[in-house]
C-alpha cells in the first residue's frame, strides 16, 4: 500500500470511529424522549415569564428557584388542579419540575396523583408553609388513558413545567454529557500536574482519562459574563450581557441544539446563574441552590444531581453542575484544614475593589489567603472525586463524555489586585478545561494551543454530530484532538462591555502563539466617591504585551520590543472596537419588560 492510500485508510478508520462515537450518543431510546404539558383543571390560569415564574414574598418580588420550563401556572382559593397525559404506555420515566406557593401564613396540601380507569393511586404528598420548588421524577408502569394529577388545597400559586416523557435507559443506553463548571477555579491551581497546590488525587485521575488544554483562556474575568458565553458561544463583547442586561433572545443559546435530543438539566448555586439573566432556555429543569455560601456547596450540588439520576433514568441526559466553591469567602471545609499553617482563620473574605485598601493586606495575610483558597480547592476536588466515583459505580463514567472547567480564575496581588473581575492578567484568564471522551477517546492527551471556554458547547455539538451554529466565536476542538492542522485563529477575553464595577476601565486581551495583548481603554465613568473608598484602579497603558512562553507569570511588558505582533493584531483590536462601541444604551432589556408584564398579570403593578 503506497503512503497515500495508507493515509486515505486512515482517514477513513479515523471517520468511521469518530461516526461510531457519534452513534453512541446519539443512537434514539428504544421510543422517543416526549415533552408534554399540564392543562389546567381548577384554579385561576396565569400567564408568566416563559422560563421563570415570579412570586411575591411581602412587599419584595421573590424570583423562583428554577425555572419552569413552558409549562402551566395557577392562582387558586380553595384548589388548584393540573392534568398531564403522558400519552405512554409500559415502563415509563415521568419527570417535571413544580413549585408551590402558599398564600402569607398559610400552608398548602400538596398531592400528585395517578389517574386511572377513573381511580387515584397517590404518589406523592406533602405540605408546603412557604414557597417550595422541587421536581416530580420516577419509573411508573403507565397504561393506556393513564394520567397524572397535581392537586393543591388552600391558597397560593402552583406551578408545573413541562414534563419529559421516555421510556427509561436500557442496558448500553445512557450516553451522558456532564459540564462540571465550578467557579473561580485559576489553572495554575487545578493543572495535571498540580502546579502549586496541594496534590488533587481526583482531578489528577480525571487527567489521565480526559484530554487536557493546558491553555485554556476564560471568555472575561467574572461569573456572568462568562457563563453567558459559555451558553452563547460568545465573547463578552459580542453577548454583551450585564448586571442591568440579560442575554438577549435573539442571542445564540448553545443549548437550543442539545434539547431536542435529551432532557437539559442544571444545578447551579444562584445569584449570576440566574433564568431572570437569560441563561435557563432550553432547559427541563434550571435548579438554582438556597444556600449559595454554604461551606459544603459542592457537596450538595453532587448530592443533589446524584440524587437527581438515580430517580429519573433516563436513556440519555445532559447536566450543567456549577457551585460557588473555590470562590470567596476562603473558607474549606474543617476536614479540608489539615494542610493550613497553623493560626490560620476559618474564613476570610479578600479586598474585593483592588489592592488600595487601608491597610493594605500584609504578606502574612496574602499568604493565609491563598492556603484557604488552596484548601478549598481540595475541597473540590474530593467532592469531583466522589460524584466521578459513583458514576463509575453506576456503570456511566466510561459511556460519557465529562468536561471540567471554571468561568475564571483568581488573584491574590499578583499584579496590585485582589478577588476577580478587575484585570486580565494569567491569574485570571488562564482555567482548567479537560474533556473526557466516551470510550476513553483522547484520554491522556495534552494540549498546549491556547482554547477558550466559548469553545465547551461547540465541542459537545460537534461530538453529538449536532451543527454548530453560525455567528460565534467559540469552535469545536475535535479537529485539533484529530491532529488536523489548526486555523489560524486569535482567542479573546475581555472586560469591554460587562465591567464588574462600572468605575473600573475597560480592557480586552488577545492571544496569538505565545503572545498575549492587553488594550486598555479609558475609564467611562468618574466617581471620586468610589475612589475615595476603594482606590482609585491604575493607570495602564494602552497596550501592554507579554509573552508567556518565557513569562508566564506576565511580568515583563514587551510591546515595544515585538512592534510587528502588535502590528499584526491591529485589525483585530479595531474590530473589537466597533463592537464595542455598540453597547447597548437601554440598560434594561426585553426580559425585564416581561417581568413586568409577569407582575401586571399578576396584579402587583
Ligand atoms: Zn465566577
Amino acid at each position: 500500500m503506497n503512503r497515500r492510500r495508507m493515509m486515505l485508510v486512515t482517514a477513513a478508520l479515523a471517520a468511521a470511529a469518530a461516526g461510531a462515537a457519534a452513534w453512541l450518543l446519539l443512537r434514539p431510546a428504544s421510543a422517543p424522549l416526549a415533552r408534554v404539558r399540564f392543562a389546567v383543571v381548577a384554579g385561576e390560569p396565569l400567564r408568566y415569564d416563559p422560563g421563570v415564574f415570579h412570586w411575591r414574598s411581602g412587599k419584595e418580588l421573590v424570583r423562583a428557584g428554577q425555572a419552569i420550563a413552558d409549562g402551566q401556572a395557577v392562582r387558586f382559593r380553595g384548589r388548584a388542579e393540573l392534568r398531564l397525559a403522558p400519552g405512554h404506555r409500559g415502563k415509563t420515566v415521568v419527570y417535571f419540575p413544580y413549585a408551590v406557593r402558599p398564600q402569607a401564613a398559610g400552608s398548602v396540601r400538596v398531592a400528585i396523583v395517578l389517574e386511572r380507569q377513573g381511580r387515584e393511586t397517590p404518589l406523592r404528598t406533602f405540605s408546603a408553609s412557604r414557597k417550595l420548588e422541587h421536581y416530580y421524577a420516577a419509573r411508573l408502569d403507565l397504561e393506556r388513558g393513564d394520567a397524572i394529577r397535581l392537586r393543591a388545597e388552600g391558597a397560593g400559586f402552583l406551578v408545573a413545567g413541562r414534563a419529559v416523557v421516555t421510556p427509561p435507559a436500557a442496558p448500553g443506553d445512557r450516553p451522558y454529557i456532564f459540564v462540571l463548571a465550578p467557579d473561580n477555579v485559576r489553572g495554575d491551581l487545578m493543572a495535571p500536574d498540580n502546579g502549586p497546590g496541594a496534590p488533587l488525587p481526583a482531578v489528577q485521575a480525571f487527567a489521565r482519562d480526559a484530554a487536557c488544554f493546558e491553555n485554556a483562556v476564560a471568555p472575561t474575568p467574572w461569573t456572568l459574563p462568562s457563563f453567558a458565553s459559555l451558553f452563547s458561544g460568545q465573547y463578552e463583547f459580542r453577548h454583551q450581557v450585564t448586571k442591568s442586561s440579560p442575554l438577549s433572545p435573539d442571542k445564540p443559546h448553545l443549548l437550543a441544539g442539545i434539547a431536542p435530543r435529551c432532557p437539559v438539566i442544571q444545578f447551579n448555586d444562584d445569584v449570576w446563574l440566574s433564568a431572570k439573566m437569560g441563561l435557563a432556555r432550553h432547559h427541563d429543569g434550571f435548579f438554582t441552590s438556597a444556600r449559595t455560601q454554604d461551606v459544603y456547596a459542592d457537596r450538595m450540588l453532587f448530592a443533589n444531581a446524584r440524587a437527581f439520576i438515580e430517580s429519573a433514568p433516563f436513556p440519555a441526559l445532559f447536566m450543567f453542575l456549577h457551585t460557588y466553591k473555590a470562590h470567596a469567602p476562603y473558607e474549606p471545609g474543617a476536614e479540608f484544614r489539615s494542610r493550613l499553617p497553623r493560626g490560620c482563620r476559618e474564613s476570610v473574605w479578600p479586598p474585593i475593589h483592588g489592592a488600595q485598601f487601608d491597610p493594605r493586606p500584609s504578606e502574612g495575610e496574602r499568604q493565609e489567603m491563598r492556603a484557604l483558597y488552596g484548601a478549598e480547592v481540595e475541597q473540590l476536588d474530593h467532592h469531583i472525586g466522589g460524584f466521578l466515583s459513583w458514576l463509575k459505580e453506576a456503570g456511566l463514567y466510561d459511556r460519557s463524555l465529562i468536561v471540567l472547567t471554571s468561568d475564571h480564575g483568581e488573584e491574590f496581588d499578583e499584579h496590585g489586585g485582589w478577588f476577580h473581575g478587575h484585570s486580565l492578567y494569567r491569574e485570571l484568564h488562564h482555567v482548567p478545561l479537560y474533556i473526557k471522551f466516551p470510550g476513553g477517546r483522547h484520554a491522556g492527551r495534552r494540549l498546549r494551543d491556547t482554547v477558550s471556554v466559548v469553545d465547551v458547547l461547540p465541542t459537545v455539538l460537534d461530538q453529538l454530530g449536532i451543527e454548530v451554529p453560525a455567528g460565534i466565536d467559540g469552535v469545536s476542538l475535535l479537529p485539533l484532538l484529530r491532529g488536523e492542522p489548526a486555523r489560524p485563529r486569535v482567542v479573546a477575553c475581555s472586560a469591554a462591555v460587562s465591567v464588574f464595577e462600572p468605575h473600573i476601565p475597560p480592557r480586552f486581551s488577545l492571544f496569538t502563539g505565545p503572545y498575549h495583548l492587553i488594550y486598555n481603554l479609558p475609564a467611562t465613568q468618574q466617581d471620586p466617591g468610589y475612589y475615595a473608598q476603594h482606590g482609585r484602579p491604575a493607570d495602564r497603558p494602552t497596550i501592554e504585551l507579554f509573552d508567556m512562553r518565557s513569562d508566564p507569570g506576565e511580568r515583563r511588558e514587551i510591546s515595544r520590543l515585538q512592534p510587528g505582533i502588535v502590528a499584526s493584531l491591529r485589525p483585530e483590536i479595531d474590530r473589537i472596537l466597533r463592537e464595542v462601541s455598540k453597547r447597548r444604551r437601554a440598560p434594561q432589556s426585553q426580559v425585564f419588560d416581561e417581568e413586568r408584564e409577569a407582575l401586571k398579570t399578576l396584579g402587583y403593578l
